[in-house]
């Protein structure tokens, strides 16, 4: 599979760096983050190297998302967590710093302290239909 050489995930992946690996598949590896915002936050990610979800293909995202319900029965059990999020920063600007592909699992508590900024908003008139009518064109198109 092919390893790029500056990555951290590969280098995980290839066993040049360490990680607490708490599952693994022939596609997939899933390991605790270095940097946990919750006791068992869990990265999965595809073993080949990939930056964005959205240059992955249809089969390749279905093997890894495949992992997910299971590994977060697993994580939401062990730690006795309440809930947890699952998230997936793609690009600079949505937070993600490790260029390979990477699903975070955050247990989740009452009162945990983590928060969750989710400021809706609201469209105008004609707007969301438009922008109905331009992704469903792309998508057609494809
Ligand atoms: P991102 O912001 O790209 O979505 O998240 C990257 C995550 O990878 C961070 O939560 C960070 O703590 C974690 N991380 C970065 N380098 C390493 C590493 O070498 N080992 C592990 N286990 N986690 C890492
Ligand atoms: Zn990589």
């Amino acid at each position: 599979m092919p390893t790029e050489s500056a990555c951290p995930f590969c280098k995980i992946v290839a066993g040049e760096i360490p990680a607490t690996v708490v599952f693994e598949t022939a596609s997939a590896l899933a390991f605790l983050d270095i940097g946990p915002l919750a006791s068992g936050h869990t990265l999965l990610i595809p073993k080949f190297h990939i930056e964005r979800i959205s240059d992955m293909s249809a089969e390749a995202a279905a093997e890894l998302t495949g992992c997910l319900p299971r590994l977060a029965r697993a994580i939401q059990s062990t730690s006795g967590a309440d809930g947890l999020n699952v998230l997936l920063n793609s690009g600079r600007v949505a937070g993600q710093v490790v260029d390979h592909v990477h699903f975070h699992l955050i247990p989740r508590g009452p009162d945990d302290g983590l928060g969750y900024r989710w400021n809706t908003g609201a469209y105008s008139e004609g707007e969301a239909a438009a922008l109905q009518k331009r992704i469903r064109k792309l998508l057609e198109s494809e």
